[in-house]
């Protein structure tokens, strides 16, 4: 045992369905703009532009694990446009480099439902001076995760329902078809930059929809086929 100068933090756990084990989360990636009407709604022109990746940190602090009960998520510091982003999260279960599209299926563990909350009005400010995004992607309690399905018990996701609703009200609703690049695709473009290893989860982007919440909200995500979550926003 490394005889650390305090305790490090605990590796994060995603709770696997119809196991006891859980996902431990290596790196989080995300995809930037992977849906046209999104990347329109964000004033871009949603031509097949390769795609481009941010990430979010995997400590305890910025992941929440969400199961079947609801989980309540503090509004975070310095923002008053405070934004949802349903994802379908891609888990990576076998690691691999320059992976080929025909085989990116075969490095998935499963699938689960995620948000990628935002301060927009940070990472506009940010976006505008060429600044990184961090401080208005990585923060806090900016990445709620569900329940992961197998990709066995799932099958491939090419396709399905993903909505989310505030307050009840449905505010996104697409369908995982509508990715710009599909997870195979991004598993490939993914690791020609990095290599991918078991743990990592992929947060593949948000469909058209985003927009502002309050202290007192209802978040529900879903996807069909996956576990849906319901955060709180305190
Ligand atoms: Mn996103």
């Amino acid at each position: 045992m490394t005889n650390f100068v305090f305790n490090p933090v605990e590796t994060v756990g995603l709770q696997v369905a119809g196991t006891e084990a859980k996902f431990p989360v290596r790196r989080i990636y995300c995809v930037g703009r992977n849906y046209a009407a999104h990347a329109r709604e964000m004033g871009f022109d949603p031509d097949r532009e390769p795609p481009f990746f941010f990430c979010k940190p995997n400590d305890p602090d910025s992941v929440v694990p969400v199961g079947q009960e609801p989980v309540t998520i503090p509004y975070p510091s310095l923002t008053t446009n405070y934004h949802y982003e349903v994802e379908l999260v891609v888990a990576i279960g076998k690691a691999g480099k320059d992976i080929a599209i025909e085989n990116a299926a075969q490095h998935i563990f499963g699938y689960a439902v995620g948000l990628d909350m935002t301060r927009r009005d940070l990472q506009m400010k940010m976006r505008e001076q060429g600044r990184p995004w961090e401080i208005g992607k990585a923060f806090d309690y900016s990445a709620p995760i569900g329940t992961l399905t197998t990709l066995k018990d799932a099958g491939e996701l090419n396709d399905g329902k993903i909505e989310l609703l505030v307050n009840g009200e449905v505010r996104q609703s697409s369908t995982i078809k509508h990715l710009i690049w599909s997870v195979s695709e991004t598993i490939a473009n993914l690791s020609t930059l990095f290599e991918l290893k078991a743990g990592d989860l992929i947060m593949t982007g948000t469909p058209e929809g985003v927009g502002a919440v309050q202290k007192g909200d209802r978040l529900e995500a879903s996807i069909e086929g996956l576990n849906p979550i319901t955060v709180n926003i305190v």
